[in-house]
């Protein structure tokens, strides 16, 4: 499979079938809704029905072009222009997906952004046998080892629950898919009364209705900060600093460990855990595909090439292929 990797995104170039596209393409798979991947107009969008529903969400106005959504969920193959294309989850958010591409004799896996470890909300990953694995690796140093979902979970309440009995407000920081819901969920499933910014609310239906609960949480209102968590957007921390309340913020991001993430995120309790996988996770797909050749695509693409070439893969980071998820480092900005 001739694979074309560029700013506009990787292109499958025999089935003329676009990879989170970064501009309009005549046709694109979506691997998840976060706002990097699932991008613009396409013709056609091949996704889960889950991310076509965040993806109609987020960009309304497609709805008055000729665009054609079409569901590809997880289990399910379709033909596609001589080749067979099926998906599997990824783990990562609500959604996400990856995708098998079988042309030619050839296994081609796109993961998309991944966690192989179980996430708080989403359905759990497998490893697909393949040929040409195409792998992300936001984390791929050995300095990330993030928290299971069992521990994150007890952090994160634990950290609500201190807050509270001794008068201070707990504010939690996420972004607006994924890590937001995440939060809402532990908090409310731990019994602890939650109040939830409307960027990260307006996707709790689409969670509920896909059998993760979050009873009891409220909206967030400037005006009633306490005896509750608050999860918001973080761009929000100064502004409710600045109110002058008592407030304590967690920082629940794979970024926690990094040397500056207090300076960085502005929060005292840290809490390492992420929904992409750290980097035991990234290698053990990688051994576990059984891959003859690896692309590496976001973050720390050229190291972590570097150290699967060490231990014997032929693994490369294409030129061009560093796709920024703004939408997840928007928090490590802050
Ligand atoms: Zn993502």
């Amino acid at each position: 499979m001739n694979l074309q990797y560029s700013s506009e995104g990787i292109h499958a170039v025999d089935i003329d079938l676009w990879l989170d596209p970064q501009v309009s393409k005549p046709a694109a798979w979506i691997s998840h809704a976060h706002s990097d991947h699932a991008r613009y107009y396409s013709e056609t969008v091949i996704g889960t029905s889950i991310s076509l529903e965040i993806y109609r969400m987020r960009w309304p106005g497609n709805d008055a072009l000729k665009q054609s959504l079409e569901p590809l969920d997880y289990g399910q193959s379709r033909d596609w222009k001589g080749a067979r294309i099926t998906c599997y989850p990824a783990g990562h958010i609500l959604g996400a997906a990856q995708l098998l591409i079988e042309y030619k004799n050839e296994r081609i896996v796109y993961t998309g952004d991944i966690k192989l470890s179980p996430p708080l909300c989403g359905q759990q990953t497998q490893i697909i046998e393949c040929d040409h694995l195409i792998l992300e690796s936001t984390f791929g140093l050995p300095i990330f080892h993030f928290l299971s979902r069992e521990q994150a979970k007890a952090e994160i309440a634990d950290f609500a629950r201190e807050c509270l009995a001794e008068g201070a407000t707990p504010v939690f920081m996420g972004y607006p898919l994924g890590r937001g819901q995440e939060i809402v969920h532990c908090l409310t499933q731990a019994g602890i009364a939650t109040a939830v910014h409307g960027a990260i609310a307006k996707y709790i239906p689409i969670y509920e209705a896909n059998g993760f609960s979050f009873r009891g949480w409220k909206p967030y209102e400037s005006s009633q900060t306490e005896g509750q968590a608050l999860v918001v957007v973080p761009g929000m921390r100064r502004q409710l600093e600045s109110a002058g309340k008592n407030m304590r913020v967690a920082y629940v991001s794979g970024w926690a460990q990094l040397d500056n993430a207090r300076l960085r995120s502005g929060a005292e309790k840290l809490i390492p855990y992420s929904d992409h996988g750290d980097f035991d996770e990234l290698l053990e797909m990688v051994q576990r595909s059984g891959a003859k050749k690896i692309d590496v695509i976001h973050g720390y693409t050229e190291m972590f090439a570097r150290q699967l070439r060490d231990l014997g893969f032929d693994a490369s980071a294409p030129a061009r292929a560093r796709l920024r998820n703004s939408e997840e480092e928007s928090i490590q900005a802050e």
